[in-house]
């Protein structure tokens, strides 16, 4: 993935992607004070690109760090970079973490690096799976409490836990793997937000201990310019059974159906169906309008 040709901005100029590097003492790799974004391209533009990009700045704030720009410039980072790339469709990573001036645990005079990676990602499941739905494995590891980490940070060292369950998943011939909470509630998938449907109502989990994902919110405002009742709400694994249809949400997942979640079976239906095309209507600009 490091050999590509292109381009990737680095701390406010444009550099070979090959050459986009970081030293091995960098704190963001020994210690996770690292943060990103995913954030998707759709017919040349950047799905709510400031709502990305503030997030961008609230996680390393949350994480103690100021990153060295303006929104603004972090704004024009993305569009300069996905030019640079000659994208129309695609992914941007932005990425702030902090580097190798200092080695330990405290790292007050590191530098504060931020990137800006653009390439072409098709769909993060397999197409035909996502409309007859994922099978779920059921992690091991449980989302920490708001007390044990800075959970509303998207933050690369959150990921740690993801990376073992996915993998974990994936070992067995899972696509992923729905995650608990540290009290024992249903909460996310590895890297997407969870919904379930019951009596054509949607229920989804409160969001006080991960991500409320951009995505997730853009799904529920589209569900209720469509009528359907939404319930946020402590789910329990064990109702899992009551639900009929199960779909998961995130920048890069999209709106994808959810078939199998351990024993548990869903159906992908009409509100997973008509979600996801009014998403895919919702992130697509309406070329020639007004
Ligand atoms: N939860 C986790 C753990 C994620 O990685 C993501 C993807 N960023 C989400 C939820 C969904 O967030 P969004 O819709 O903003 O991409």
């Amino acid at each position: 993935f490091d050999q590509r040709d292109g381009w990737i901005w680095y701390n406010g100029e444009l550099v070979p992607w090959k050459d986009a590097k970081v030293h091995v003492l960098t704190h963001g790799l020994h210690y996770g004070s690292c943060v990103f974004e995913g954030e998707r391209l759709y017919n040349g533009e950047i799905f709510k690109l400031r709502e990305h990009t503030e997030r961008l700045f609230k996680s390393a704030e949350i994480l103690g760090f100021k990153i060295p720009y303006t929104v603004e410039d972090i704004d024009k980072a993305c569009i300069e970079t996905v030019k640079a790339q000659g994208l129309t469709n695609g992914y941007l990573r932005p990425v702030a973490w902090r580097g190798s001036e200092m080695m330990g645990v405290s790292a007050q005079n590191n530098r504060i690096n931020v990137a800006v990676a653009a390439w072409e990602w098709p769909s993060y499941f397999d197409p035909e799976q996502r409309l007859k739905g994922i099978r779920m494995d059921i992690a091991q590891y449980r989302r920490p409490s708001p007390e044990t980490a800075p959970c509303k940070s998207k933050a690369a060292g959150l990921y740690m836990i993801c990376t073992i369950s996915k993998h974990a998943a994936e070992a067995k011939g899972y696509a992923d793997a729905m995650m608990l909470d540290y009290r024992g509630y249903v909460a996310e998938a590895t890297g997407a937000n969870m919904f379930f449907v019951k009596d054509g109502v949607i229920h989804t989990p409160t969001p006080d201990c991960f991500l409320d994902g951009i995505t997730r919110r853009t799904v529920m405002d589209l569900a209720r310019k469509r009528g359907y009742e939404i319930i946020e709400r402590h789910i329990k694994p064990e109702e899992l059974d009551d639900f009929s249809e199960c779909f998961i949400t995130g920048t890069a997942a999209e709106v994808t159906a959810v078939a199998e979640i351990g024993p548990h079976r869903f159906t992908p239906g009409e509100i997973t169906k008509v979600l996801m095309d009014d998403y895919t209507a919702e992130v697509n600009p309406k070329k020639g309008a007004a």
